[in-house]
């Protein structure tokens, strides 16, 4: 008999390897030469925003809340500076040009209009980036999608706006996630619409305290209601402390959380399907007549990714590099400021090699983890070896939790819509050794 599945809500593997098993580079390489070798015609720019106006209950994102004394200010400043120096090290050699632009947090619409003006000025002169002509994807809140400020974006050319909706209902906003009102959220979406960007992402959360299916229902509906071209449904992370709190035996409580969130998951799968949109992934779903927009959440094109700001990650080819990582309140306040304080972005800082071995475990998560599953050819043509070859016991698990699709086509590796509800479980099963210890020491910090 095979071992028992792992439990379902492990962790979200948005990108690999995660960045506490990043460490300080010895030697602190130049960026110069890190990516001198690099292609640079389709890079991607991410530019991290770490503020925002309240912490949400499940937030674990590099964020804090408010900007006191002009913190917004100096950040930006610290933001330029850093995209000189990255421009200048990326060189004129070979022609440099962006293919996608994001802004995300945090919440980057905490900016105000001027200072967003700023942040797309910064991206555009410093760093050389089209945002008129290149999808330009922007996080937004219900507070903070204010109409000057969405104005300025969708001037500037924001080809996505996504906003953190959580929940429509305002017990379980107030349960899990942040107090708000319904008719101020139904307002932030009416002012989106407004501004005509062509692309609204919803994100919603199932599995909070006394959620059920037909309050999250109510959730889906509401979303539906404004025909977002994306709709992201998030399992919650954060344990509710009432209610199955009152479970005494913690494994007991995990358990029930874990069927309240498969039974949710399974739900909103259906209704969003029902309603005519497709998954893309575990989380992401996108109207079948909207046509695709940009770069999907698992995108496996991510190497040249150029990320600005003290949160954001930067991938080569053969290292993915970022300033410290911290969740804590105090830790994340003090990074940024040793950010806002630095003048010499020439170098990287913390990092991860990629090494041919690594590469291939994030080719194979990032593609495995997309509804649409992996060409097993394409795996070989990039690594010239098979996935069966170098992950045989691994995928034969998989396939005995039933989490592989038996009926795909031929030379296609997709999982099965359990495999899909359980990515989540699945995907910290492909971690390296070396991976895990490095995440093993970091949590024991
Ligand atoms: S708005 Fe987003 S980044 Fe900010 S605390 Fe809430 S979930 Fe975290």
């Amino acid at each position: 008999m095979s071992a028992p599945a792992p439990r379902p809500y492990r962790s979200y593997v948005y990108a690999y390897p995660h960045k506490t098993a990043y460490r300080p580079l010895t030697g602190r390489p130049e960026l110069a030469a890190l990516w001198a070798g690099e292609p640079k015609d389709a890079l991607s720019l991410y530019a991290h925003i770490p503020f925002c106006e309240v912490r949400c209950g499940f937030c674990n994102l590099f964020t804090r809340v408010g900007a006191p004394d002009e913190l917004t200010t100096r950040y930006l400043d610290a933001l330029d500076r850093q995209a000189t120096a990255v421009r200048e090290a990326l060189g004129d050699r070979d022609p440099v040009r962006f293919a996608t632009a994001a802004f995300g947090g945090g919440t980057p619409t905490f900016l105000t209009a001027a200072e967003l003006e700023r942040l797309c000025d910064i991206a555009e002169k410093r760093m050389g980036v089209d945002l008129r002509a290149v999808p330009l994807s922007v996080e937004t809140s219900p507070a903070t999608a204010t109409a000057d400020r969405l104005a300025l974006l969708a001037d500037r050319g924001a080809t996505r706006l996504s906003i953190g909706v959580q929940s429509f209902v305002e017990a379980e906003a107030r349960a899990a996630v942040r107090p708000q009102r319904r008719a101020d959220v139904e307002a932030a979406l009416g002012r989106i619409r407004d501004t005509g960007v062509p692309v609204l992402n919803i994100d919603l959360i199932y599995g909070i305290d006394g959620q059920t299916e037909r309050s999250w229902r109510v959730s889906l509906d509401a979303a539906l209601a404004w025909r977002p071209e994306e709709l992201y449904l998030y399992p919650l992370y954060v344990r509710p402390l009432t209610g199955l709190g009152r479970i005494k035996d913690p494994a007991a409580a995990d358990r029930a959380w874990d069927e309240q969130r498969l039974r949710l998951y399974r739900y909103g799968r259906d209704h969003l399907v029902a309603h005519g949109y497709e998954q893309v992934s575990m989380r992401m779903f996108r109207r079948a007549d909207a046509g695709p927009a940009g770069p999907d959440d698992y995108a496996c094109q991510t190497d040249g990714m150029i990320g600005l700001g003290c949160g954001a990650r930067s991938y080569t080819s053969a290292l993915h590099y970022s300033f410290d990582y911290a969740v804590d309140m105090r830790e994340v306040r003090s990074i940024i400021d040793v950010y806002t304080e630095t003048e010499d972005f020439s170098r990287a800082e913390h990092g991860y090699g990629m090494t041919g071995p690594e590469a291939r475990r994030r080719h194979l998560l990032q593609s495995l983890l997309q509804a649409e599953g992996m060409p097993v050819a394409g795996y070989e043509e990039r690594f010239g070896s098979s996935p069966f070859a170098d992950f045989g016991p691994d995928l034969a698990r998989f396939e005995g939790y039933g989490w592989l699709d038996a009926d795909a086509p031929s030379g296609l590796l997709r999982l099965s819509p359990e495999g899909l509800a359980h990515s989540d479980g699945l995907g910290p099963e492909l971690f390296s050794a070396a991976v895990r210890a490095a995440m093993a020491a970091y949590e024991a910090k």
